[in-house]
C-alpha cells in the first residue's frame, strides 16, 4: 500500500494542481446537482399549494438565494432555477471531460517522451540486455494505462463530490437516515477490500504476461523465415497460445471479481432502502415528498459508492502498469550514457589500444591486454576464430563499452576524455547484418544525418550501389521493406556502406560486412576501400583472406588476445602462425 502511495506521488506528484482543478470543477457540478435535487422538496410544497415553504435548511437557503438575486419565489421560477442548474451541470461535465482529456493526453505524451528519451540515451551495455518488444509494450500500453489515472481522478471526483452532495442533502432532510446510510456505505466499502486485493494481484500477472507476449511476438515476427524453414509453426503457435490462454483466464477472473463487488454493493443498497422505507413509513408526520427524495438520495449514495468501487478497482489494476513504466525509466536513467567530454582531436596521427582489457558481466575475460596502433589513413585487418573477441574490440573502439583496464588513446589523448557523441560522429560502422529502415533508400543512406542529395549520391557511388539504385523505377525514392527484405543482402550491405560513408568518417569499421556475401559485393566494397585508402582509417574484421589481403597490417585475435600481427606476407612466413595455418598455401 505504502509503495503504491509512493509510486503515485512519483508519477503524479507534479500534477497536484491539475488534479485539484478537476476536483473543484467536479465539486461545483455536484453542488449544482445537489441544489437542483433539493429544490424538489419546496417545489412539491408549491405543487401542494403551500407557498413553497419547507423546514429544511437547504430549502431555506434557496429561498434566501431567490430574494438575494431579486427573483420572485414562485413555482415557475423554482422550476426554471432547477432547469438552469441541471443544464449548467451538464455543460460543466463537458468542460471537465475536456480539461481531463488535455491532461491525460499531455501526460501520455510527456511520459512517452521521458521513457523513449531515457531509453535511447542509455548505454549500450544496458540496451543490449533489453528484450525485444518490451519497450513497445511499455510505450504503447503501459503509458496509456498510466495516463488514464487522470480519467479515474476525474470520474472519481465527479462521483465523490456527488456522493458528498447527496450525503449533505440526506443530512439536511433526515439526519439519522443519513448517518445510518453513511455507516452502511462505509461497511460495504471496507468489507469489499479483499476483492480489490485479488483483482490487483490478477492485474500484476496480466501486466507481466502482456510484456512477455509482446516480447515473444516481436522475437518470432523477426524470425518468421526461420520458423517457416524449420516448419515449427505449430509449436510456436502452441507456445503463444499459452500466453493467450493465461491472459484470457485472468481477465475472466478480474471480471468475476469486479462483477461480484458491484452486485454485492447493489444488493446491500437495496436491502438498506427497504429498511429505511419500513422505518420511515412507521414514523408519524411522514412526508411523501421528503421520503421520495430520501429514497432517491440513498439510492444515489449507494450508486456512487458502487461506482467508486468500480473506479478504485480499475485504478488498482493500473498500478502494475504504472510501476513497470517508472521502473524502466529509472533503470534507463541509471544506465544513462555519459556523453560529456572534450572535442575530438582533429588531424590526429595515431589511434592506439594501450593494454586494453574487457570482460562481459559473468563471463571469462573477453579481451585481455590488447595493444596496437593504427596510423591515420591506415588499413588494419582483424581476423581470428569466431568468439575470439573481434566484435568486442570494435565495440570498444566505438566506445559502446568502456575498457575495464587500459586505455584507447588518440595522439596521447585518452578516448575517455572525449565526448562520445563527438567521437562517434567520426566513426562509420557497417555491421554484418545491417539494419535498414522501412523507408526510402535516400533516407536510409542519410539516416537522420543532415546531408544533401548530391552527398547521398556521392556516397552511393563510392559504395558502388548508385547504378543499382538508379535502375529502380523510383530510384533513390524507392521504399525498402521492413528489415530491407526488398533488396538482396549484397545491396543492403552496400546501402549500409553508403550510409557510413555519407558521414565522411575519420574511422571506418567494417565488422564482417561482406563475410556472408558474394564476391561481387566484396569486390565492390574493396573498390570503395581502395578509393578511401590514405584518406580514412579503416578497420576490417573478416573471415576471408581476400577481404583483408590489402590491409597494411593484420591483427590475429584468439581467445581475447592479440596473438599475431604484421603484414600478410610477414605472417605467412611463420608456418606455425594461426594465419599461415588458416590461410597459408596448404590451408
Ligand atoms: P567475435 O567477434 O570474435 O566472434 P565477440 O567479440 O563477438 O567475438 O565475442 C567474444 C566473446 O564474448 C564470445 O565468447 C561471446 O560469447 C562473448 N560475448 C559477446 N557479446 C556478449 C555480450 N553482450 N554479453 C556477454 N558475452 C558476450
Amino acid at each position: 500500500m505504502r509503495r503504491t502511495h509512493e509510486l503515485f506521488r512519483r508519477a503524479f506528484g507534479p500534477y497536484v494542481p491539475h488534479t485539484i482543478a478537476i476536483v473543484l470543477l467536479a465539486a461545483l457540478g455536484s453542488a449544482m446537482e445537489g441544489l437542483g435535487i433539493s429544490a424538489i422538496v419546496p417545489a412539491f410544497s408549491f405543487a401542494g399549494g403551500q407557498a413553497g415553504t419547507a423546514a429544511d435548511a437547504i430549502s431555506q437557503i434557496i429561498q434566501h438565494l431567490f430574494s438575494f438575486i431579486g427573483l420572485p419565489y414562485s413555482f415557475r421560477f423554482l422550476l426554471f432555477f432547477m432547469g438552469v442548474l441541471f443544464v449548467l451541470r451538464t455543460v460543466l461535465v463537458l468542460v471537465i471531460q475536456y480539461v481531463t482529456a488535455r491532461i491525460v493526453y499531455g501526460y501520455e505524451r510527456d511520459l512517452r517522451t521521458t521513457l523513449f528519451g531515457n531509453m535511447v540515451r542509455a548505454g549500450w551495455p544496458f540496451l543490449s540486455q533489453q528484450k525485444v518488444g518490451q519497450l513497445d509494450q511499455l510505450l504503447i500500453t503501459n503509458t496509456t494505462n498510466t495516463s488514464q489515472f487522470f480519467n479515474f481522478i476525474s470520474t472519481l471526483a465527479l462521483i465523490g463530490t456527488k456522493a458528498i452532495a447527496y450525503i449533505i442533502i440526506a443530512i439536511n432532510l433526515a439526519p439519522t437516515v443519513a448517518v445510518a446510510s453513511l455507516l452502511a456505505g462505509l461497511v460495504a466499502f471496507v468489507g469489499l477490500r479483499p476483492l480489490f486485493s485479488a483483482a490487483k494481484a490478477a492485474s500484476v500477472r496480466v501486466e507481466r504476461l502482456n510484456r512477455g507476449m509482446a516480447h515473444f511476438v516481436s522475437q518470432h515476427v523477426g524470425g518468421m523465415k526461420t520458423i517457416k524453414a524449420a516448419a515449427v509453426e505449430e509449436p510456436v503457435e502452441r507456445t503463444i497460445g499459452e500466453f493467450f490462454e493465461s491472459i484470457r483466464s485472468l481477465f475472466v477472473r478480474m471480471m468475476v471479481l469486479r462483477g461480484t463487488t458491484e452486485t454485492l454493493v447493489r444488493l446491500f443498497g437495496l436491502g438498506f432502502v427497504g429498511i429505511v422505507f419500513v422505518v420511515m413509513y412507521q414514523t408519524p408526520g411522514f412526508n411523501i415528498a421528503a421520503f421520495a427524495v430520501i429514497v432517491y438520495v440513498i439510492n444515489q449514495i449507494f450508486s456512487q459508492v458502487q461506482a467508486m468501487q468500480v473506479q478504485m478497482h480499475a485504478l488498482s489494476t493500473m498500478v502494475p502498469y504504472i510501476g513497470s513504466v517508472f521502473a524502466q525509466v529509472d533503470d534507463a536513467r541509471a544506465n544513462r550514457e555519459e556523453t560529456g567530454g572534450g572535442p575530438m582531436p582533429t588531424q590526429w596521427e595515431t589511434l592506439a589500444f594501450d593494454h586494453v582489457s574487457f570482460t562481459y558481466p559473468g563471463r571469462e575475460r573477453t579481451l585481455e591486454d590488447a595493444s596496437f596502433e593504427i596510423k591515420r589513413g591506415g588499413i588494419v585487418g582483424i581476423i581470428g576464430p569466431s568468439g575470439a573477441g573481434k566484435t568486442t574490440l570494435v565495440d570498444l573502439l566505438m566506445r559502446l563499452f568502456d575498457p575495464h583496464k587500459g586505455e584507447i588513446v588518440l595522439d596521447g589523448v585518452a578516448a575517455r576524455t572525449v565526448s562520445r557523441t563527438a567521437w562517434r560522429t567520426q566513426v562509420g560502422y557497417v555491421a554484418q547484418d545491417s539494419f535498414l529502415l522501412n523507408d526510402t533508400i535516400a533516407r536510409n543512406i542519410a539516416f537522420y544525418h543532415a546531408c544533401s542529395h548530391e552527398e547521398i549520391v556521392a556516397a552511393a557511388k563510392a559504395a558502388s550501389v548508385h547504378e543499382f539504385i538508379e535502375s529502380l523505377p523510383q530510384g533513390y525514392e524507392t521504399v525498402i521493406g521492413d528489415r530491407g527484405v526488398l533488396v538482396s543482402g549484397g545491396q543492403r550491405q552496400r546501402i549500409a556502406l553508403a550510409r557510413a560513408l555519407v558521414r565522411m568518417p575519420e574511422l571506418l569499421i567494417l565488422d564482417e560486412a561482406t563475410s556472408s556475401l558474394d564476391s561481387e559485393t566484396e569486390a565492390a566494397v574493396h573498390e570503395a576501400i581502395d578509393t578511401l585508402r590514405g584518406k580514412t582509417t579503416i578497420i576490417i574484421i573478416a573471415h576471408r583472406l581476400s577481404t583483408v589481403a590489402s590491409a597494411d597490417e593484420l591483427l590475429v585475435v584468439e581467445k581475447g588476445r592479440i596473438t599475431e600481427r604484421g603484414t600478410p606476407e610477414e605472417l605467412l612466413k611463420n608456418k606455425d602462425s594461426y594465419f599461415a595455418k588458416a590461410y597459408g598455401p596448404r590451408a
